[in-house]
């Protein structure tokens, strides 16, 4: 079957039973780097705050609010990764859920609303350089801005990963995977926290929601099955019992805990 595996569904490749799809900022780590800039470097946390409640309430959408946040650091990039490098912790769980999953034929997929240097940077700082080298990121981007380079004072922007309200749709990553025939498709797993992931909220068949954050909220609104987590060892917990056959995704999908 590996010859009829579209390139486009790169995580296909070793052919697994299961594909863990995950947010980076605030879920595999505990801070969010994003929020982090903002409210050390940039405009503060009250009006990152705001803009917050107001993607998840449907008062703007995610790419502005986001792109306002960050327009508002004008820090040199290099210099903010490594602030971001100093301050931000990797959740307590991740590292042998990432190696359990490696050993298990689970590939995992980060979805960010981030941007994939930061995240290559902290991903390899927290867990190794193997990390980068294994886990598929799929996130915005950075440029330099008109006449400057990144590393000087109000040097870079963000640059979204499609054209969407959301920056980058995570659904448009999932969705192929989501559509393959029955017999060859994976039990697709995904993990966030936040308002950047209300686009991949109902595309997996569990949704893993970190207890307390505004994920958790969107999903009781819209009815969208979920379960919490604190850290990513009660993911390991569910994901070993469901690969293990002691427990199905519609069992573990049991809402706030
Ligand atoms: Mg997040």
């Amino acid at each position: 079957m590996g010859s009829t595996v579209p390139i486009a569904l790169p995580a296909l490749k070793t052919n697994p039973k299961f594909i863990f799809f995950t947010d980076f900022d605030g879920t595999i780590t505990n801070q969010d780097s994003n929020d982090y800039m903002t409210d050390n470097l940039g405009f503060g946390t009250a009006l990152r705050k705001q803009g917050n409640q107001d993607v998840l309430y449907g008062r703007r959408n995610f790419r502005d609010s986001f792109q306002e946040m960050l327009d508002s650091v004008k820090t040199p990039f290099n210099e903010c990764v490594d602030i971001l490098r100093k301050n931000i912790t990797l959740d307590p769980g991740f590292k042998s859920f990432f190696e359990w999953a490696r050993e298990n034929n689970m590939p995992i997929v980060v979805l960010s609303g981030g941007m994939t240097p930061v995240i290559r940077a902290l991903l390899a700082h927290l867990v190794g350089e193997e990390a980068v080298d294994t886990i598929q990121i799929v996130s915005n981007d950075v440029a330099p801005r008109e006449g400057k380079s990144i590393n000087e004072e109000g040097g870079w922007k963000i640059v979204f990963h499609d054209d969407s309200g959301f920056g980058h749709d995570k659904s448009l990553e999932i969705r192929p995977y989501a559509r393959l025939p029955a017999e060859e498709r994976p039990v697709l797993f995904y993990a966030g926290d936040g308002v950047s992931d209300l686009s991949a909220a109902k595309e997996t068949d569990l949704l893993f929601a970190k207890a307390g954050r505004d994920l958790v909220t969107y999903c009781e609104n819209e009815k969208v099955p979920f379960t919490t987590f604190h850290s990513f060892a009660d993911i390991h917990k569910t994901v070993q019992d469901i690969v293990a056959g002691k427990l199905t995704v519609q069992e573990a999908a049991t809402g706030r805990k």
